[in-house]
């Protein structure tokens, strides 16, 4: 069964490309009932962040695209984290040199920057000029540029493959590999050599990665050749764009670090089916439309390698923000209602420890607010006026404002027909024997004197009211905010922004 792995850096916030990479790899193991791995890819010691690591089994986690075999996990083939793999890799690196691949490089980084000036300057090719080769330590330590503290280079021939079959694009052609350094001088592989051996030793069968590696592919190619090893499938995915094609970036792209959405609001579902989205064509349903909301498992029972694009995508945020309403409108209320909790709670709309009554109440008002919320962000300015007391309801400066000159009128016309409705005792929802301030009898009550009554168009009577009960101008539907509200409430606020 085929094995795919995805292999982060811990070197920051987890990239949204490690999530779009983990997606596709997912896809086609779960398809194949295979098997999905995540390494952590720790060997570069200068970019290593504390708190990365667990960034992205939280990230990962909450998306759902949940690993087989990890270092959290364990698994058959353990260590998954390659600093605790460093003698797994030295016995290859060894072969290596012995073999006449690979060869002990003593050149300082001084050395290193002014070969490179110099290749610079001159427009020579780029790439190390080889100054080790053949020599003992003794030899090279008589010339100049010596640091004690060698590294180990590829000695990569002239003739080196550089082409190689990738799964998405067909024969890919890349440039001629330079001398790559495959051992640093403090103990680590690059990661050039510790993908290798590691994708080897832990049966990988396909690496799915941005085509940023496509350059590095020759490279690991002829090290699966000299360790005599059958290298595995590769497949490079499009990098993610921005609108200008330049590729986005935890520098310069809030939406590039995968913690964002999460804060943002989206929905882990939304997220991944705007992933997958964004590199392969919707579905076609029964009458030929596109069919773009998708889970995880839906893509990955359709999914087929020779349908991925291989121009990379726009990421596109206003796509991302309507399949986040479209996966909200699709919530179960109670699941709804929970998701928004933490979120009306980090706002102060609700405590930590709601009670009965609140929580009831949430539930009605995510009835109300569903269709009209695209991120849960949204949620707290909607939500809040049901939470405030009568008297700390504030207005809105733009709803004062637009109140009419008629608003008086409507709200005397208001109080005085709601005045005679009876509501359900002991609360919403109990005694609704007789209950009269549900939403259909508080809008045909209000229509009639308001409407009817004083001639007022819906949308000039109906404005006021809306402003009196929520202070502001958008809110959720006025009849159920009133019924949601209670009489008591609902009248008062009415007779405060009379008066
Ligand atoms: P940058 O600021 O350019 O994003 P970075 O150092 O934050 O750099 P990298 O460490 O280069 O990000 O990349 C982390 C992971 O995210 C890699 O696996 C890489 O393939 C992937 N990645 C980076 N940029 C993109 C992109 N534009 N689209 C898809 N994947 C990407
Ligand atoms: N550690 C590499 C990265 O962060 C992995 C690349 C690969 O999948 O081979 O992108």
């Amino acid at each position: 069964a085929p094995r795919l792995r995805v292999a982060p850096s811990p070197t920051g916030d987890p990239h949204v490309g490690t999530a779009y990479m983990a997606l596709f790899n997912l896809a086609y193991a779960r398809q194949q009932g295979g098997s999905f791995v995540l390494r952590i890819e720790d060997t570069d010691r200068a970019r290593f962040n504390e708190t990365s690591e667990q960034q992205l089994y939280d990230t990962l986690g909450w998306l759902g695209l949940t690993w087989d075999e990890g270092p959290d996990v364990g698994g058959p083939f353990a260590p998954y984290r390659q600093s605790e793999r460093l003698e797994t890799y030295r016995p290859y690196v060894d072969r290596l040199v012995e073999d006449g691949h690979a060869y002990y490089c003593w050149c300082s980084s001084e050395r290193l920057q002014a070969m490179r000036e110099k290749q610079q300057k001159l427009k020579l090719p780029t790439g190390y000029d080889r100054m080790c080769v053949g020599k003992t330590k003794e030899e090279r330590a008589r010339l100049e540029g010596f640091n004690d503290t060698p590294v180990v280079r590829m000695l990569v021939p002239d003739d080196a493959p550089t082409t190689f079959e990738d799964v998405i694009r067909g024969t890919v052609s890349a440039p001629v590999p330079d001398d790559q350094v495959i051992l640093k001088g403090d103990g680590f592989p690059t990661y050039h050599l510790a993908v290798v051996v590691d994708d080897h030793e832990m049966g990988i069968t396909h690496v799915v990665r941005g085509e940023e590696w496509i350059s590095s592919t020759p490279k690991h190619v002829l090290l699966y050749q000299w360790l005599g090893l059958e290298p595995p499938k590769f497949a490079h995915m499009p990098l993610l764009r921005n609108q200008n094609k330049s590729k986005i970036s935890k520098r310069k792209n809030p939406e590039a670090r995968l913690t964002w959405f999460e804060e943002q609001g989206y929905l882990p579902e939304a997220v991944v089916n705007f992933l997958g989205l964004l590199a392969y064509p919707p579905a076609k349903g029964e009458s030929g439309e596109d069919v773009e909301k998708f889970t995880i498992e839906e893509f990955s029972r359709v999914f087929a390698w020779d349908k991925v694009n291989t121009v990379g995508p726009i990421f596109d945020l206003k796509k991302l923000d309507w399949l986040n309403g479209a996966w909200i409108r699709g919530l179960e209320l109670d699941d709804l209602a929970a998701r928004l909790l933490p979120f009306l709670q980090a706002d102060g709309v609700l405590g930590e420890h709601p009670g009965p009554d609140e929580l009831a109440r949430l539930r009605s008002v995510t009835e109300q607010i569903q269709t009209r919320i695209n991120l849960l962000t949204e949620a707290s300015a909607l939500v809040a006026p049901f939470y405030v007391a009568d008297a700390d309801l504030e207005i809105a400066e733009d709803a004062r404002a637009g109140l009419k000159d008629t608003a008086g009128e409507v709200l005397d016309a208001a109080l005085a027909a709601l005045e005679p409705l009876t509501p359900p005792e002991g609360g919403p929802g109990e005694g609704l024997e007789g209950n009269q301030w549900h939403a259909a009898e508080i809008e045909r009550v209000l229509r009639e004197a308001i409407v009817d009554g004083l001639g007022i168009k819906p949308r000039l009577a109906f404005g006021p009211l809306r402003t009196a009960v929520s202070g502001q101008k958008v809110s959720p539907p006025l009849f159920e905010s009133m019924e949601i509200l209670g009489k008591d409430s609902s009248l008062t606020r009415l007779r405060t922004l009379r008066s």
